[in-house]
């Protein structure tokens, strides 16, 4: 059911071999760079001329190379000289004027804070700053997609790191995701930000505040003001001092309750993250903020006044009951997560089409008649061209589910290419994979 996000995924076409041409999708340049599908088709298409084009502009072919990254094995896509500004302003390879995203994939802490406006600007420079600004944020929301998958697929891999198969497969509890996601975010070595932690990262005077929305905080848009308060629960490190050592020692997580100001503007474009077709997808939402921090002197009392604004807001639901936490695209997905972790059944909800790369090959694999130059049998993953809405493990099959509900045709003709898809993957890997569709009404 992931059309909430499909419409910003990002195509290119490629042609490595003559009359083979074929559509990629993907979100993030990050996703492009940890794929191995995708670095297999950058491979291929590496040193060749006009192999590759971007799908953003119908009326323009614009085409990319690819490109290996210095001193890795890695490939990632550069645009062709002067072409920048003719992608379509929420393309990828849109060259905007600030370098937010370089070629790898690694983000620039701008992207958590908003651009300087100008005291009495024209016309022309609120037309830059507000450009600059959407694009600060967009970039600052395909951050936390990353962030948040590379938590996940490290803690479904370190909760699985000694299953000899998909029997004693099991899905990372909700303190599992916490410790992936605050190593992410501590640690000189994430995926996201260069030779710097996350925390790193953060300008002076902000703050990155993330942990768990239940209310409805949406539901004071009906009565528009120009500033509201949300009421979180903020993800915090509880320390306890160490008698011995007389040093703080990590104890626990916890949640505490806060309360933000979030202006009008950005409250609504949060919840344009929380729509599908429409429909509002319910909470609870796990979110990602920056606090900006201002400070000055009251006249009068010569007191210093603080004062905390939110300034970028991510949102995403979420299913978190019983220490359980699973990352879901509509209120349908989330009963079906529950009926997974009911039944005990490991499963991923892929947030891109990386996650389910990440999964150990002995997971997933499956062997073919193709052989290698040393006549060794090739063994291969499913390749999945869409993002299904579940991958179930089982025994001696893996479910690709996808869970439909709403009666849109648009989104019933892609459920059904979908779903035609798993089934041509799973002939080919001999019932290994087997589609299944699941009515969420
Ligand atoms: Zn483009």
């Amino acid at each position: 059911m992931n059309l909430i996000t499909e419409d910003i995924k990002y195509g290119i076409s490629t042609t490595p071999e003559k009359n083979v041409e074929k559509t990629l999708y993907f979100r993030t340049k990050n996703e492009l760079k940890h794929n191995s599908y995708f670095q297999n088709e950058l491979k291929k298409c590496y040193g060749k001329f006009q192999s590759i084009s971007c799908l953003c502009n119908n009326n323009k072919k614009l085409y990319l190379t690819s490109k290996n990254i210095t001193g890795s094995a890695k490939y990632f896509l550069a645009i062709h000289k002067n072409t920048g500004t003719e992608h379509k302003e929420n393309c990828l390879f849109f060259l905007s004027k600030e370098n937010l995203v370089d070629n790898e994939g690694n983000y620039h802490s701008s992207i958590f804070e908003e651009p300087t406006y100008i005291y009495q600007p024209t016309t022309s420079e609120k037309k830059d700053t507000e450009e600059k600004e959407s694009q600060r944020k967009n970039t600052y929301y395909n951050f936390c997609r990353d962030f948040i998958r590379d938590s996940y697929s490290y803690a479904f891999n370190k909760k699985n790191k000694d299953a000899k198969s998909r029997l004693t497969l099991k899905n990372p509890s909700e303190l599992d995701f916490r410790d992936s996601f605050f190593d992410n975010y501590e640690n000189k070595e994430n995926n996201l930000i260069k030779n710097q932690s996350i925390k790193e990262s953060i300008p002076k005077n902000h703050t990155l505040v993330f942990g768990t929305i239940r209310e409805n905080i949406f539901e004071q848009l009906d009565n528009p003001k120009d500033t509201y308060s949300i009421n979180v629960e903020k993800l915090e490190k509880e320390f306890e001092i160490n008698k011995k050592t007389n040093k703080p020692e990590f104890k626990s997580y916890k949640l505490n309750n806060k309360k933000y100001k979030i202006d009008h503007k950005r409250l609504l474009l949060t919840q344009n993250l929380i729509k599908n077709f429409g429909n509002i997808i319910e909470g609870p939402y796990f979110f990602i903020g920056v606090l900006q921090k201002k400070e000055w002197k009251d006249k009068k009392t010569k007191k210093t006044i603080t004062n905390y604004k939110m300034v970028r807001m991510f949102v995403h639901p979420i299913y978190s009951e019983n220490q359980k936490i699973s990352f879901i695209e509509s209120n349908y997905e989330r009963n079906y997560a529950r009926q997974l972790f009911d039944n005990n059944i490991p499963f991923i909800k892929p947030m891109s089409d990386t996650d389910f790369s990440k999964v150990h090959s002995r997971f997933v694999n499956y062997e073919t008649n193709e052989r290698d130059k040393d006549n060794n049998k090739i063994w291969k993953r499913a390749y999945l061209k869409y993002r299904p809405d579940f991958i179930e493990f089982y025994e001696n099959h893996i479910k690709i589910t996808e869970v439909s509900g709403y009666e849109d045709e648009q989104y019933i003709k892609l459920m059904n290419r979908k779903i035609e898809h798993y089934q041509r993957e799973g002939e080919k890997s001999n019932g290994l994979y087997q589609a299944n569709e699941v009515k969420g009404k």
